[in-house]
């Protein structure tokens, strides 16, 4: 994959990573550029063009959190569970996630956590340690990278807390969510597909839980879950952005 990308790169350097337009806003982003060239190396960029940039749009202050769950169901054991989402669910986000999971655009992941560190150090959020959402073997053998992992690292950079991907792990390969459309067989799906390594010992502390998009939340909540059982003594999930209404009224 890396090989393809830079041959690609190497005839067409001003593309955009999302809509494979002319990147016309590559010179005029000199603050997000110039945090990621700082974070990832001198000459080190990400492509974009301007009508795409101008897609990421924040949220309101008081439309950035959420429930985790889009359907919050009956007996859920932590149902006050809160997911920070900064970012509108927009047609470029639509985009750009895909960008990144399907056509290897690490860069963009990077790019979006960038602006997600911003976000997250303008508000009064208290966390100890960073864990990004896991990704199977299987599918990481496949992409090539994990973009939780590469959307929190900026995230850990920007606001000084810790960044550990090796605490949560998938126990078994679980079917693809996108492919469930029925709520309550998502929630079975990944019930029990993650394990926290016994090296950690999370007692006390507030975690918090990252991955790039929030769908019915079935995903992160089982997570959250095993973050808690395993001592944590809180875990607020974070996701750049999400197609969701369910507000929560008690931020993080
Ligand atoms: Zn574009």
């Amino acid at each position: 994959m890396s090989l393809i990308r830079e041959a690609i790169d190497l005839m067409a350097p001003n593309t955009c990573d999302v809509c494979g337009d002319y990147a016309d806003a590559d010179g005029n982003l000199s603050i997000i550029t110039g945090i990621y060239s700082r974070i990832y190396g001198p000459g080190k960029r990400f492509h974009i063009c301007s009508s795409c940039m101008a897609g990421f749009v924040p949220q309101p202050p008081d439309k950035r959190w959420f429930t985790v769950l889009s359907n919050p169901v009956e007996n859920d054991p932590y149902p006050d569970m809160t997911l920070f989402m900064p970012f509108a669910y927009s047609g470029v986000v639509d985009r750009a996630l895909p960008a990144i999971k399907f056509r290897g655009r690490k860069e963009l992941a990077r790019m979006l956590g960038i602006l997600m560190g911003r976000m997250i150090l303008c508000q009064d959020i208290f966390c100890d340690i960073i864990v990004p959402m896991p990704l199977s073997k299987e599918r990481l053998y496949e992409r090539g990278f994990n973009q939780a992992y590469e959307m929190s690292y900026p995230v850990s950079v920007i606001t000084g807390i810790p960044l550990a991907d090796d605490v949560l792990r998938r126990r078994l390969d679980t079917a693809r969510q996108s492919g469930i459309t029925d709520s309550t067989l998502r929630a079975v799906n990944v019930s029990g597909a993650f394990e926290v390594d016994s090296k950690w010992d999370l007692s006390g502390l507030r975690v918090m839980l990252t991955d790039d998009v929030a769908t019915t939340g079935h995903t992160m909540h089982e997570a959250a879950m095993t973050l808690i059982e395993a001592g944590a003594d809180d875990v607020l999930c974070c996701a750049f952005s999400g197609n969701r209404q369910l507000k929560n009224d008690e931020p993080f």
